[in-house]
């Protein structure tokens, strides 16, 4: 007890030594390569408080963003609110000039490779280039890989006979124990669930496959015998099938030589209470050793995403959700785990909560609002729902809908989206972040924004 004591007063004084709090930079001595950077942060003494002499606009909630211009070299910052004074040294790096930039080449092999992927989830790139939204495809492991050429740390993989897509190096080894002879497809069996559309194409080979997503939904292998292109195309029946072109999520992976392409059937809904029973995962950003974000007033983006999470969860329930966490507390868990956890519980949607925060050259004063991303179309329309809900409800600025190479938004057994509520690093929008009645406010405005996306 008094061990505890001690500490809770050690922490007091620490707080209270300044009347100013800098929460970015991080520390006082620090590297940043950007022709400007900012100052997060919060202050008492609203009309002394100066960066290197000039005055600070504070935010009523005590909270700042202040943008400097960095010169290359050492920047000197003095920061002082009248009564006490903090120096911070930036170091920006000095550019080194008269290098030549030369781009990788390709080579083209005289014969093609066999290679084999050597981990789960291996992106098929339609470019040689690690950029997130180039992905075509992912790839379980030993799926083997005709390949004729490498550009930089990539391979160019055949795909039938006009079609070519790139594959890290790091994913794939050499292997010559079968034959690039084409795949025999001898057909598919059709199996009918209350929840699926269950698809088994027969092969004699495992081979690289594609969905396709868009007006129309397909399911393509490569390297295929008896086919135009030497590639196997299987239109998914949205008419007759579905009878509506949402699709809800879907799943293609190898069982031996079987390919199971599962796609789940849009649920019939009560229109008076559309989420009754509705499996949904709700994902607190970060938590435990990662902390995300830090906002002006100190407060981690961890502690406002599950805050919001948990109102989720609560409002959610009161319209019959079944409802997921992936964490209910401050712990640490992986992205992988977080879609694992969603998928193992069959969820319908998956909903990720997070703040927002910028690179250092831009400013934070001119950043605000709510964006959501989606990866896959079939999530574009509940993303649009869920942003107009909470832009009318909240009053947060239009910060748009964005597809983005994220993982979270990359599963696509559910219906997948990341929410950036709002700017933690911006002054007014994290003084809402961090009121509860926001938070609460947050949950109904997404929870209402489901209910709109099966209205509509
Ligand atoms: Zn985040």
């Amino acid at each position: 007890m008094k061990k505890f004591l001690f500490i809770l007063i050690f922490i007091c004084s620490c707080q209270n030594a300044f009347a100013f709090n800098i929460v970015y930079p991080k520390k006082n001595e620090v590297t940043i390569n950007s022709p400007s950077t900012f100052f997060i942060g919060s202050a008492k003494h609203k009309d002394k408080f100066t960066i290197n002499g000039e005055s600070v606009n504070i935010h009523h909630s005590g909270g700042f963003a202040y943008v400097v211009p960095l010169k290359e070299g050492k920047n000197e910052f003095v920061i002082s609110d009248g009564k006490d004074t903090k120096t911070y040294v930036i170091t920006r790096p000095i550019a080194v000039s008269g290098g030549v930039y030369t781009p990788p080449k390709l080579v083209e092999y005289e014969g093609e490779k066999q290679f084999l992927t050597v981990v789960d989830n291996a992106p098929l790139r339609t470019s040689p280039i690690d950029s997130g939204i180039n992905r075509m495809s992912h790839f379980e492991k030993d799926i083997p890989l005709t390949v004729d050429g490498e550009k930089s740390s990539f391979y160019r993989v055949v795909l039938g006979k006009n079609k070519k897509a790139w594959i890290s190096k790091n994913n794939v080894k050499a292997f010559d124990g079968y034959s690039n002879s084409l795949a025999l497809v001898s057909g598919y069996d059709y199996l009918d669930s209350p929840d699926y559309f269950t698809f088994v194409f027969h092969l004699d080979k495992k081979v690289p496959f594609e969905i396709v997503e868009g007006e129309t939904f397909y399911l393509k292998f490569y390297n295929v015998k008896d086919c135009a292109d030497n590639t196997y195309v299987f239109e998914f029946p949205y008419a007759e099938a579905a009878g509506t072109k949402k699709i809800v999520g879907y799943s293609g992976r190898f069982d031996g030589y079987d390919f199971i392409f599962k796609v789940r059937k849009f649920p019939k809904t009560d229109e008076k209470s559309p989420l009754k029973d509705m499996k949904i995962a709700v994902d607190a950003g970060h938590g435990g050793k990662e902390s995300g974000a830090i906002g002006c007033c100190g407060d981690k983006e961890k502690d406002i995403t599950l805050a919001i999470s948990r109102y989720l969860k609560e409002e959610l329930q009161k319209r019959g959700a079944k409802v997921i966490m992936t964490r209910n507390n401050d712990s640490y868990v992986g992205l992988k785990d977080r879609i694992d956890i969603a998928n193992e519980n069959d969820a319908m949607f998956l909903i990720s909560i997070h703040g927002n925060a910028l690179p250092d050259n831009a400013d934070p004063n001119k950043h605000r609002g709510t964006s959501i991303y989606f990866y896959y179309n079939q999530a574009k329309l509940l993303a649009a729902n869920v942003l107009i809900s909470m832009n009318k409800q909240l009053g947060t600025q239009n910060d748009n809908i964005r597809q983005g190479s994220l993982a979270l938004v990359r599963n696509t057994n559910a219906l997948s989206i990341l929410i950036e509520v709002a700017y933690l690093i911006n002054p007014e929008d994290n003084a809402m972040l961090i009121d509860t009645k926001f938070q609460k406010k947050c949950a109904k405005a997404i929870a209402d924004g489901l209910e709109e996306f099966f209205k509509n």
